[in-house]
C-alpha cells in the first residue's frame, strides 16, 4: 500500500496526532523489521532478497506441479529470501535453526480458500553450520521465467532496520475502529500513513486494501493463528526531502534521489519485481510450528 508523499518530519507528527486523538493505539504499537532490499550480489551466506541460497546438494530444488503449468509439468519455484538470523533475530526461529528460506512460483494460481487468487510458496527452516551447499542445484530462473512479467525478485542484499507500526485498520478493536470509520480526516492519516510499513519486511500486519480480510487466519495443519513472516512489495514508501524538484531521501545511503532518475527507481522498486499488479503480499507461518504449511496472501 502506498501512501501520499511525506517528509520523516510530517510523518512524525501525523503520528503524534493519531496518538492524541485515539490513546488506545499506543498499547497496539508493534515493532518489525524493515529488510529495506537494495540490488547487489549477495553470496550464499548473506541475508538477501532474491539471491542465491545456501542449498543442500542431496536436497532438490522445489517446483511447481499446478495444473495451470500443463498436466504432468513442473516448473522451478525461485528465490524469494533468505535470511539468518544474525541478522533478523526477531524472526520465529523453531528451535536450533537459524536460517529461513523462502520461495516461491512466480505465476499466481487459483488456489482454494481462503487464498483465491495466489501463490505457491514453500518456507525452509535451516541450521546453516549442517547445511552442505551443492552449488548447481538451484536453477538459474531466466531459463525458466520472464524478465518482463513473471515476479523474480532480482538479487539485493537487505539493510535491516527496526520499525514501529500498528496493526491493519480491520484488525484493530471495535472502539477504535469505529472511532477511524467515523473521523474521515483521522482514518486518511492512519490508512496510507501512519499504521502499515511499506516496503519488505518481516512481522506486523499487511493489507487487506483489494481482497477482504479473511475472517481468521488460521493453520491449515493445526488451526493455530497465522502470522505474517514476510511481506513482499513492489515499492518502498522513500520519505520526502523538497518538492520543488522532487527528492527523495534514501534511508540506506542518505544520499538524496531525484524523482524519475535510475538512482530513485531502484532505490524505489529495488527487487524490479512487480509484486501482485503493484501491491504487496504476504508470506504466513504457523505460530505455534513456522514448519506447518506456509500460506500466500496477495493485497
Ligand atoms: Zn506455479
Ligand atoms: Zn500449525
Amino acid at each position: 500500500m502506498t501512501g501520499t508523499r511525506r517528509s520523516l518530519e510530517e510523518g512524525e507528527d501525523d503520528l503524534a496526532r493519531l496518538l492524541t486523538a485515539m490513546p488506545g493505539l499506543a498499547l497496539l504499537a508493534r515493532t518489525v523489521v524493515g529488510l529495506r532490499p537494495r540490488r547487489g550480489e549477495p553470496g550464499i551466506r548473506d541475508s538477501h532478497v532474491g539471491g542465491p541460497m545456501l542449498w543442500p546438494v542431496d536436497e532438490p530444488w522445489p517446483r511447481c506441479a499446478d495444473a495451470d503449468h500443463g498436466s504432468g509439468r513442473s516448473v522451478p519455484m525461485v528465490s524469494v529470501a533468505q535470511l539468518y538470523a544474525a541478522d533478523v533475530p526477531q524472526i520465529p526461529f523453531p528451535e536450533d535453526t537459524n536460517l529461513v528460506q523462502i520461495l516461491w512460483c512466480p505465476t499466481p494460481h487459483a488456489l482454494p480458500e481462503p487464498q483465491f487468487q495466489g501463490k505457491h510458496c514453500r518456507v525452509f527452516w535451516r541450521r546453516s553450520g549442517e547445511v552442505v551447499h551443492g552449488p548447481g542445484v538451484q536453477p538459474d530462473p531466466w531459463e525458466h521465467w520472464n524478465e518482463k512479467w513473471d515476479e523474480v525478485p532480482r538479487p539485493c542484499t537487505v539493510h535491516p532496520k527496526l520499525v514501529v507500526e500498528y496493526p491493519w485498520w480491520e484488525e484493530l478493536p471495535v472502539g477504535l475502529r469505529m472511532q477511524l470509520k467515523n473521523w474521515e480526516e483521522l482514518f486518511d492519516l492512519y490508512y496510507w500513513e501512519v499504521s502499515l510499513t511499506t516496503g519488505w519486511k518481516v512481522g506486523g500486519s499487511k493489507s487487506w486494501a483489494s481482497s477482504d480480510m479473511p475472517e481468521s487466519l488460521d493453520c491449515p495443519e493445526c488451526s493455530a493463528p497465522l502470522v505474517l513472516l514476510l511481506q513482499a512489495d513492489s515499492c518502498e514508501d522513500l520519505p520526502l526531502v523538497s518538492e520543488n524538484p522532487d527528492t527523495y531521501l534514501c534511508t540506506v545511503t542518505g544520499q538524496h534521489l531525484a524523482w524519475g532518475t535510475e538512482e530513485h527507481a531502484l532505490a524505489r522498486e529495488p527487487t524490479g519485481c512487480i509484486v501482485d499488479d503493484a501491491a504487496e503480499a504476504g508470506i504466513y507461518v504457523c505460530s505455534a510450528d513456522p514448519r506447518h504449511r506456509a500460506l500466500y496472501f496477495p493485497q
